[in-house]
């Protein structure tokens, strides 16, 4: 959009280096998410990474766009798996990161890489960290009267229990009625949660029993395993017809982190902020929580206009319309512009006004590192000076 050129990493696709006593992986950033799972699983171990777009996904682009896994909740996002990585600068220097992730050696040029989307500079290689394969896996599934409890049962698990489930999904009355009445054929009413655990069996044990009586104490009805396990098996089910969206309902996913204090009010305004601002549109908006921090969580929100104007360029203003409302609700209320898709062109625009006045340091570190603004120009908003 603003000049350039695109590189094609796939072809570097190397695994470098399986450390099995430090369970580190060095890996070229071209290699596939499922075949790297696929590698990895064959010695006894998993990347911990499960996004749904495992099939097309690298691991670079996992780092350069701070993604999230399905079982994030438990192992982590992107920066938190990474140990090392070597990159190019826009300069053309080949340069690697401090061999370790945690130190007292100033701030850490690892962490300023990780999410750079590649407007800093080009990743070669990766070193992250591995996981064991689980000894077992259980999932749960129980349905509450309303989102607010959903929440305050996810909060309770993460904080109270600091518990570390692979996965606490909570759907909203909406998301619930829509999707996973379909993809699941319960006929339910309230909200869906799946919650799970996995490890050494003694260990998810307890983590389950523990769980349901989180859930149980804020009058969560037990669905049970089956429901859950069937939530695991069908997860990819959402994305293909006929239970995704699809055209021509026009759709955006307006997701948002913050914390647990913030969060039922982010949910109620940006309800409000879409179904009502657009309600000329019949706007939908659904969402669910699905990756739980110590302190806080996640929702992966969407806007859905059943029928769009049929004229592209209307349809386009509509949705950066109704985008930028979400987003700018976000901000307003404790929340970021995103979590795990990351930024790109679409929400570059905003970042001055959610970073402020830090937005120009932001900025200068681009310029230090990248002065002739070669390196994905126009990405996250930054100006070519140059
Ligand atoms: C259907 C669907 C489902 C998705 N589900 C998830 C999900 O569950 N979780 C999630 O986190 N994301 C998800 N995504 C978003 C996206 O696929 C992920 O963020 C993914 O990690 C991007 O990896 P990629 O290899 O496709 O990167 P690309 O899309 O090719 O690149 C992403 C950005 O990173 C930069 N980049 C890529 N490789 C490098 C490198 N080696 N060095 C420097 N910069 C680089 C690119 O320039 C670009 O700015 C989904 C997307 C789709 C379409």
């Amino acid at each position: 959009m603003y000049g350039g050129i695109i590189v094609d990493m796939k072809k570097m696709d190397r695994i470098i280096s399986i450390d099995e006593e430090s369970f580190i992986l060095t890996a070229q950033p071209g290699i596939n998410g499922y075949r790297l799972e696929k590698e990895l699983n064959k010695k006894g171990f998993t990347l911990g990474h499960y996004p749904a777009s495992v099939y097309g996904a690298t691991l670079g682009g996992y780092i350069a766009a701070r993604g999230a896994g399905t079982l994030s909740t438990k192992y982590g996002k992107a920066e938190d798996m990474i140990i090392s990585l070597e990159a190019v600068s826009a300069q053309g220097e080949i340069f690697r990161t401090l061999p370790v992730p945690n130190h007292a050696c100033g701030p850490s040029l690892l962490q300023l890489y990780v999410g750079s989307e590649g407007t800093l500079g080009i990743i070669t290689e990766i070193s992250i960290k591995i996981e064991p394969l689980p000894q077992i896996r259980k999932f749960n599934a129980f349905l509450f009267k309303d989102v607010r409890d959903g929440l305050e049962a996810g909060r309770r698990m993460m904080t109270e229990k600091r518990l570390r489930p692979n996965t606490i999904r909570l759907y909203d009355e909406s998301s619930s009625d829509r999707i996973v009445k379909k993809v699941l054929g319960l006929d339910l009413k309230g909200c869906y949660m799946v919650v799970g655990a996995e490890g050494a069996e003694a260990q998810v044990l307890l983590e389950m029993k523990q769980i349901e009586e989180v859930c149980v104490a804020l009058q969560g009805r037990e669905l049970g395993p089956e429901s859950g396990e069937h939530w695991w098996n069908h997860r990819y089910d959402f994305y293909f017809p006929p239970f995704n969206l699809m055209l021509p309902e026009l759709t955006g996913t307006v997701e948002t982190t913050t914390t647990y204090d913030k969060i039922y009010s982010i949910h109620l305004k940006k309800k409000e902020a879409i179904e009502v601002g657009f309600k000329d549109w019949n706007a939908k908006y659904i969402a669910h929580f699905s990756h739980w921090f110590p302190w806080g969580v996640m929702t992966y929100d969407r806007f859905i206009i059943p029928v769009p104007p049929e004229d592209p360029e209307e349809a386009l203003q509509l949705h950066n319309a109704i985008w930028a409302k979400a987003a700018r609700t976000s901000l307003a209320h404790g929340g970021i512009l995103n979590d795990h898709h990351g930024i790109g062109f679409k929400l570059g625009w905003l970042m001055p006004e959610q970073y402020g006045t830090a937005w120009p340091i932001m900025q200068s570190i681009k310029d230090a590192l990248d002065p002739a603004g070669i390196m994905n120009p126009g990405k996250f908003g930054f100006i070519k000076r140059f």
